[in-house]
């Protein structure tokens, strides 16, 4: 037992913790969770905890289906919403095979090994997430879903449901570590944004994962219902995951020059060059779902084309300088991760290309200050603006070439994303939508 075992092991006797959930993450970025009694600990420490791989999206084939999850001390957290009194935590695993082996499906890894790496090139990577998402009076699918008010940006909801919302999950959210630096009703009805402060991307991608949970359990309680699809309603905005991305050399921004343009150093611009050059391949990773494009390509500030900009909100890459209070804090703001995003692959795949741009000193192009979506196709063209992805297949198949996104998911991940993005996009494929029945039915 190290020290910070055996401190987990004294906080669930000291504190009544009768159950302890052992969480993980499944390809797609889904919670997988199993409790454990505290007599149960111990082994869990030293041996870890089995569990049939095959039964969870993305991991073993049935024949090697034995999988070990082994908990992270570091990430042990009373959960505040299963009540004090036979309380229950959790913590974070690593997956692991019988021989001990990391798991090669185990995305948390994937995130890690690519963290490390620019750990070798001496650089910490942070980001600071926006997320955004709708609260609905209901997830019944049997019509378009109805916002729980009609509010918009900025706006303070003065009663009705989920008046306590964002209070109550901030409150909850704080009371396990996550601290939140602001938060304010989105410009969809019942749309919603809650922006974390900026940690370790290892830290954020947890507590993204966290997050989804007392989002949904605290949506719950006030009797409506939290949903992370990136575009629910079809005439507005979808939700984003807007991530603040900048690489530390010790205490040092590597992204800060002062003097420069937009106090950008050269190691930023190299890395936000590493993004635009990687971007369409690293769509996929990003914006997973069929879904994630009626986002992108809908408007509403979404992005659609690859090109950066200082104070344009129609770029992919944007480089905010100010943070109220704090001065100038250099970062890269990434604007096309949604919320349905597997968090550590995306930021594994956003790191990726950002390393790739730093060790092959990748040229930044010229800042685009024109709003991108006005400006002709060919108009675009002249400025070597390239597009997004269009649709999830335009996004797989643009994957499926990529060096940079097989060698950072590791052929497991990448192989297994390609097969069941694929099988999504032939079942949706398949579908007589009710666009369709409208427009053609009456006339053909
Ligand atoms: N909802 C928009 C998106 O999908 C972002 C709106 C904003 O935060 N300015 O990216
Ligand atoms: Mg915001
Ligand atoms: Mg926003
Ligand atoms: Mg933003």
């Amino acid at each position: 037992m190290d020290r910070q075992q055996e401190f987990v092991l004294r906080t669930v006797e000291e504190r009544d913790i009768r159950f302890i959930r052992l969480w993980f993450t499944d390809v797609l970025g889904v919670l997988k969770s199993v409790a454990v009694a505290p007599a149960e600990l111990e082994s869990a420490f030293t041996e870890g905890i089995g569990f049939d791989g095959s039964s969870i999206q993305g991991y073993t084939r049935v024949v090697e289906s034995d999988m070990i999850a082994k908990p992270d001390p570091t990430t042990f957290q009373i959960l505040p919403w299963r009540g004090e009194t036979h309380g229950t935590a959790r913590m974070f695993c690593d997956i692991l095979t019988p021989d001990g082996e990391h798991s090669l499906a185990d995305t948390r890894n994937v995130l890690k090994r690519t963290l490390a790496r620019a750990s070798d090139m001496g650089f910490t990577f942070y980001t600071h997430p926006e997320v955004e998402f709708y609260l609905f009076e209901s997830l019944r699918t049997d019509g378009p879903p109805v916002p729980v008010d009609q509010a918009g940006y900025f706006d303070h909801v003065a009663r009705g449901n989920a008046h306590d919302f964002r209070r109550a999950a901030i409150t909850m959210l704080e009371s396990m570590g996550i601290s939140v630096e602001f938060s304010h009703h989105e410009a969809g009805p019942g749309q919603n944004e809650i922006d974390l402060r900026y940690a370790d991307a290892l830290t954020t991608a947890d507590n993204l994962m966290t997050f989804r949970s007392v989002v949904k359990e605290v949506a719950l309680e006030q009797g409506v219902f939290a949903s992370f699809m990136p575009k629910p309603l079809s005439d507005q905005p979808g939700s984003g995951m807007h991530s603040h991305l900048s690489l530390f050399e010790g205490d040092r921004n590597a992204f800060h020059e002062p003097g420069a343009q937009y106090e950008l150093s050269k190691t930023a611009r190299q890395f936000m060059a590493g993004l635009l050059h990687h971007a369409a391949e690293i769509t996929a990773v990003t914006n997973q779902y069929v879904n994630s494009y009626k986002r992108l390509w809908g408007g509403q500030e979404a992005p659609s084309f690859v090109c950066w900009g200082h104070n344009n909100r129609s770029a992919l890459a944007r480089v905010p300088m100010y943070k109220p209070g704090k001065g100038v804090s250099s970062r890269i703001e990434f604007r096309a991760v949604d919320s349905a995003a597997n968090p550590y692959l995306a930021y594994a795949v956003l790191l990726a290309a950002g390393l790739a741009g730093i060790e092959n000193e990748y040229e930044l192009p010229e800042p685009t200050e024109d709003v991108v979506w006005d400006l002709t196709a060919s108009e675009r063209k002249a400025l070597g603006i390239k597009p997004l992805p269009q649709s999830l297949a335009e996004a797989i198949d643009i994957m499926e070439s990529s060096e940079l996104v097989a060698e950072t998911l590791g052929e497991h991940v990448f192989d297994y994303f390609l097969k069941n993005k694929k099988q999504e996009w032939a079942e949706y494929r398949a579908q007589v939508t009710q666009f369709e029945l409208k427009r053609f039915l009456p006339v053909l």
